[in-house]
């Protein structure tokens, strides 16, 4: 269904596209999407890409219940923020939410709403690993994946009413339906390799061990094995896992770790997290 074209169909596609180029042109046009300066068009401006975010979590949260622990919910917060200075994204404000489930999962969704489940959380022994998978999908929301993802599922004449300002409460109700499906979503394989590079950045930029990722990767590979079956969203990706062990240690490669001690914060994880276990 990539670029299919919905609705009633009165406007021939390629005037629409056309219509939908020259709106974009005033407001978006090419923006850095890739850990290593790669560029990409992008037709939804942000403004527009917050508002799908605003009703994507209602979507999610309605599907998938936040957990109810305050101070976990604080704790993932802060460590998010700490991250998101470094993110190349500054026009969104970033949210962290936990949501309440056992299946070992992440994602990210238009605007900056990144979430995380408790099965997460539980499989994981320190914060060096929770901030390298924050800044991973941190690294979809700069890679613009969701936004450009929901503009495909939903269809080039959804996206044109969205981008015109279209009050039409059919197209906005779309989008919160597509809002719960990103639980469920896989990216492809480029958009997970952009967005491990962009976790092994932004989590060394923030001072943390980005070996957190490979440690965590590990633990995946010891409960599932090396492949891609028994997972959602973040983890059931066409990129074995350990596919994604051997590229981010590549690319871990190219930074200098000497300067100053890494952070891995073991303790404070693990009592924060310490009701999950
Ligand atoms: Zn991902």
């Amino acid at each position: 269904m990539r670029n299919a074209i919905r609705g009633r169909g009165s406007i021939a596609p390629f005037l629409l596209i056309a219509l939908v180029l020259s709106l974009a042109g005033s407001l978006t046009g090419c923006a850095t999407t890739g850990a290593h300066g790669e560029r990409s068009l992008i037709l939804i401006d942000t403004s527009t890409e917050v508002k799908m975010g605003l009703e994507t979590d209602v979507g999610i949260r309605g599907e998938y219940p936040p957990a109810t622990d305050v101070l976990l919910a604080e704790y993932v917060q802060g460590v998010g923020e700490g991250i998101a200075p470094y993110s190349d994204r500054k026009d969104v404000e970033y949210s962290f939410t936990v949501l309440q489930s056992d299946i070992v999962n992440a994602f990210a969704a238009p605007g900056g709403y990144i979430y995380v489940t408790t099965g997460l959380l539980a499989a994981m022994e320190n914060e060096a690993e929770l901030a390298c998978v924050l800044s991973h999908e941190m690294g979809h929301v700069t890679g613009r994946h969701s936004v450009r993802a929901m503009q495909n599922t939903l269809g080039i004449q959804i996206a044109a009413q969205l981008l015109l300002g279209d009050k039409n409460a059919e197209a906005w109700g779309q989008v919160a339906g597509a809002g719960a499906g990103l639980f469920m979503m896989k990216n492809s394989r480029s958009n997970e390799f952009q967005a491990d590079q962009f976790g092994v950045k932004y989590a060394v930029a923030a001072g943390y061990d980005p070996n957190g990722m490979i440690t965590f990767f590990e633990k995946l590979v010891a409960m599932h094995g090396g492949g891609a079956e028994g997972f959602q969203g973040w983890l059931s990706t066409h990129p074995n896992t350990n596919d994604r062990i051997a590229a981010t240690r590549a690319e871990i490669a190219r930074y200098d770790l000497t300067a100053n001690p890494r952070r891995i914060e073991k303790n404070r994880f693990l009592s924060a997290t310490a009701n999950l276990r």
